[in-house]
């Protein structure tokens, strides 16, 4: 039997388990016989549709695209009794790549039937859901990867240039969930680079969490050794085999890692609020493939609700020992020591893995050695500053900070503070080392500003302006100048124990 038949086959089962709910309309993909994509505007309809059909549903917007389209979201929730403390929230989202993985979103579609007819036991007992399909609505009507200026949106999450990142963003800042899942397709088979020679990749679904070291270790720790392997396992519980996310991989002879480790993926950025923040990615099969429904995309879609499923269930069965992780992170995001950089280094233990791809010309499954670079060398760890001070910061690098919803005090008046200046020096690689650092008192003129990192999103405060993180503003162009000259750096941390800048006294007689 082909391998999409047996998937079809056990997601057909897996599928038609839960209750059924008349009164609720096919979604726009089912109404298309499985044809061609649903467009945005059909998306945002069917939410719309959804929450005028049950009581447990509405329909709200974060944001819009480029072009103006809607970055809607379908909130379920059963409500709170007065007084009751209302559930956690789980917030889902879909599509960040548009038309190149739409199935995602087509199938958040399926599963907001799924919880509203009663399904999946226990999830709106427990928690709040927020669905967004279609995280990127220009690119799918476009039928593009990125969105209509062209960005990969999910390497926006530093620089939050495009609405549709800060539409994220913002959609963290007000739901305030206590997990999200982060869903993508992956093609097997690419054209320009893999199949080139002669192979194509061999995986029908992926899990990574959170990875970028300044997240709070409650939080790693907890993504990759309880919920990681439960996700897994759920999955392949429903007939999907799944695995730890794997890098992309683009030649047999390249070396292994896993998910990307900085915030500019969306998965990072939100971890780094201080919630549990999980990717999945499942198999987008060759077009060229026969299947029984447009590019496969009734299977597709079916793989990916799989996984959207296994994030619930996984979520509800670990609820009291998410919310314990994710309270541990949040007390820890002010105070935890902070690991700027961290990159992929051979295993020396490990340094050979078998991993299967599948020979293009026959389809055959042949296992390939890889290097397995998947061990993760962190860089410096410093102690948190509790203040920093800017005593001369652009307008671009201000309007950076408020994109971020980092709270920036703009000074009025001019301050005299007791800070550490320092050096620093981009080595030819691109890393970043401190070179200097003094004490002394710092006169800023009108205009500086002052950022208490004990605020909510301090943390990434502390990562975006500390120019030896490769997740720093400073690793971007619009701000790298800023690094290149040679004098101390703009960014100074209030001297430890004191308790606030004093202005200066006026010029005496
Ligand atoms: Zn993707």
């Amino acid at each position: 039997m082909q391998s999409w038949r047996r998937v079809a086959a056990l997601l057909f089962l897996a599928l038609s388990a839960p209750v059924a709910c008349a009164a609720l309309p096919p979604t726009p993909l089912e109404a298309s016989g499985y044809t061609r994509l649903s467009s945005a505007a059909e998306m945002v309809a069917d939410l719309d549709a959804l929450a005028a059909a049950s009581p447990l549903a509405r329909r709200e917007t974060v944001g819009a695209s480029v072009q103006q389209r809607p970055l809607a979201t379908l909130v379920l929730s059963r409500g709170t009794a007065d007084g009751a403390t209302p559930r956690p929230t789980l917030l889902l989202i879909a599509s960040q790549h548009g038309a190149a993985e739409p199935a995602g979103g087509e199938a958040m579609l399926f599963l907001a039937r799924e919880l509203l007819a009663g399904g999946l036991r226990d999830v709106l007992e427990t928690f709040d859901v927020v669905l967004l399909p279609d995280a990127n609505p220009d690119g799918r009507d476009l039928g593009h990867r990125a969105n209509a200026n062209g960005i990969n949106l999910n390497t926006d999450f530093v620089m939050l240039a495009e609405p549709e990142s800060r539409a994220l963003v913002a959609a963290l800042a007000r739901y305030r969930p206590l997990a999200v899942l982060d869903v993508h397709e992956s093609a097997v088979l690419k054209r320009r680079s893999l199949a080139r020679e002669g192979y194509l990749t061999d995986f029908e679904a992926q899990f990574e969490t959170a990875n970028n070291p300044a997240v709070p270790a409650a939080l790693l720790n907890y993504g990759r050794d309880r919920l990681l392997p439960r996700l897994v396992a759920l999955a392949g519980a429903e007939g999907l085999a799944a695995q730890r996310y794997i890098g992309e991989i683009t030649s047999a002879s390249q070396p292994i890692t896993n998910g990307g480790l900085t915030l500019r993926n969306f998965r990072n950025r939100a971890a780094l609020d201080g919630l549990l923040a999980v990717l999945t990615e499942t198999k987008l099969d060759p077009s060229d493939d026969q299947a029984p429904t447009w590019r496969n995309i009734q299977v597709r879609a079916q793989r990916s609700l799989v996984c959207q499923r296994a994030f619930l269930r996984a979520l509800v069965e670990q609820r009291a020992a998410v919310s314990e992780a994710v309270a541990a992170a949040r007390a820890a995001l002010p105070t935890e020591p902070l690991t700027l950089g961290a990159r992929y280094v051979l295993d020396e233990a490990h340094p050979r893995v078998s991993l299967p791809l599948r020979r293009l010309a026959d389809r055959e499954r042949v296992m390939i050695e890889f290097a397995d670079h998947r061990r993760v060398a962190e860089g410096e760890r410093v102690s948190m500053p509790g203040t920093l001070v800017l005593p001369a910061p652009s307008e671009a690098l201000r309007a950076a900070l408020e994109r971020q919803g980092i709270v920036a005090e703009r000074q009025s008046q001019p301050l005299a503070i007791p800070v550490v200046a320092v050096r620093y020096r981009r080595e030819p690689r691109g890393e970043v080392h401190m070179t200097a650092s003094a004490p002394r008192l710092l006169t800023t003129a009108p205009g500086a500003l002052i950022v208490d990192l004990t605020q909510r999103r301090g943390r990434l405060a502390a990562v975006l302006l500390d120019p030896r993180s490769p997740s720093s503003l400073f690793a971007s162009p619009p701000f790298a100048a800023a690094l290149e000259a040679d004098g101390e750096f703009g960014v100074y941390a209030v001297r430890k124990g004191v308790a606030r800048a004093a202005p200066v006294e006026p010029a005496g007689p």
